[in-house]
Formats: structure tokens, C-alpha cells, sequence
């Protein structure tokens, strides 16, 4: 199994936001849309769509969260095709798809992307001089677990 891999200069950035936060999104997507004009756009569907009126280009748009784009998010990181995740989930109210949530920030840390939940994070990531210059991740060694013995 690789042990790392490369994020190019031209980061996929995957934004997704709950409802009571996507203000919260948009005001920060608008006042760093000179950075992420340098990258590519990936969201759920609520959120891309509301991104792409704001930023005025286009945005990947996955199935919106509750309906699964969560959980596609989550595989295009595991498919490496993700590189950074900006994730505006609400502290305070549960979600219909709270399992999805966990398992998106949970696929992030796996496979060690850098990722953002709040406004100040995420300004700390995009004034980093490293989002915009290649970078290797290193992956956790997954190996004894896929060698594990299973009884069957
Ligand atoms: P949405 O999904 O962008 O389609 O609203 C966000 C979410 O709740 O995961």
C-alpha cells in the first residue's frame, strides 16, 4: 500500500456547510475568493449551488448532504481525489444525517487531509504558504491491519 501521496499546487477543496451555518460559508468563500480562485471547488448541493451564485464560477456539485453527498465526499477522499475539506458543521443541532457527518470527518482523518471547521481554521489554511506549493501527505501504515488473520 502507497505510504503518502502528493496534493498538487491546484488543491480540490471540498466546502461543505449545514443549513444554519452556510451564511457563515458564504461570507468566508466570498473574502477568500481570490485564493480559492486558484483551486478547484467541490461541494454538496445546497451548499455548491449557493457557492457558485456568490463566486460567480462554477462548483462540482455532489447530491446534497442528507441525500448522500456527505458520504460521496467521503469516497472521493478515500479515492484520493480530494485534498483539503472545509467543513461548517453546526455544534448546535443534530442532523437527519449525523452519521454521515461522522463519517466524512472520520474519512478526512484517515487519510490525513487537512480539514477546516471553523472560520478561523479555515483562514489559518488558506493564508498557509503550503496551499499553494505541492505537499506530501504521509498515510497512516494501514498495512498490519490489511494483513490481519480473520477467522472465518
Ligand atoms: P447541502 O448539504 O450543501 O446539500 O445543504 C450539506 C450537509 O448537510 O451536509
Amino acid at each position: 500500500m502507497k505510504e503518502s501521496r502528493k496534493l498538487a499546487k491546484r488543491k480540490r477543496i471540498a466546502l461543505v456547510a449545514h443549513d444554519h451555518k452556510k451564511h457563515d460559508l458564504l461570507e468566508w468563500a466570498i473574502f477568500n475568493k481570490a485564493v480559492l480562485a486558484k483551486h478547484e471547488l467541490i461541494a454538496t448541493g445546497t451548499t455548491g449551488k449557493l457557492l457558485e451564485e456568490k463566486l460567480d464560477r462554477p462548483v462540482k456539485k455532489m447530491l446534497s448532504g442528507p441525500l448522500g453527498g456527505d458520504q460521496q465526499i467521503g469516497a472521493l477522499i478515500a479515492e484520493e481525489a480530494i485534498d483539503v475539506l472545509i467543513f461548517f458543521w453546526d455544534p448546535m443541532e443534530a442532523q437527519p444525517h449525523d452519521p454521515d457527518v461522522k463519517a466524512l470527518l472520520r474519512l478526512a482523518v484517515v487519510w490525513n487531509i487537512p480539514v477546516a471547521c471553523d472560520r478561523a481554521t479555515s483562514d489559518f489554511l488558506m493564508t498557509s504558504p503550503l496551499m499553494h506549493d505541492e505537499y506530501e501527505i504521509s498515510f497512516p501504515d494501514f498495512s498490519e491491519y490489511l494483513k490481519r488473520r480473520v477467522d472465518h
